[in-house]
């Protein structure tokens, strides 16, 4: 999972979405806990600028 940071707009769709909350929306940043991650691609689906990339490797 990778969420580009230079598109991300902190709109939180993507962490309103996540069904195991692996994705926390943060003051200045979506925080991504991969462990909780079951990779079902909502949060890819939901974003509205295209910011996240499930299958880039990296933590977030
Ligand atoms: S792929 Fe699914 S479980 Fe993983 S962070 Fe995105 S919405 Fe959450
Ligand atoms: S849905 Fe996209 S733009 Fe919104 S907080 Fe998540 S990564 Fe950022």
């Amino acid at each position: 999972m990778k969420i580009d940071r230079t598109i991300c707009m902190y709109c939180g769709a993507c962490a309103g979405t996540c069904p195991t909350l692996a994705l926390v929306l943060e003051e200045i940043r979506v925080r991504f806990i991969p462990e909780k991650c079951n990779n079902c691609g909502m949060c890819e689906m939901v974003c509205p600028v295209g910011a996240i990339d499930l299958d880039a490797e990296g933590d977030a």
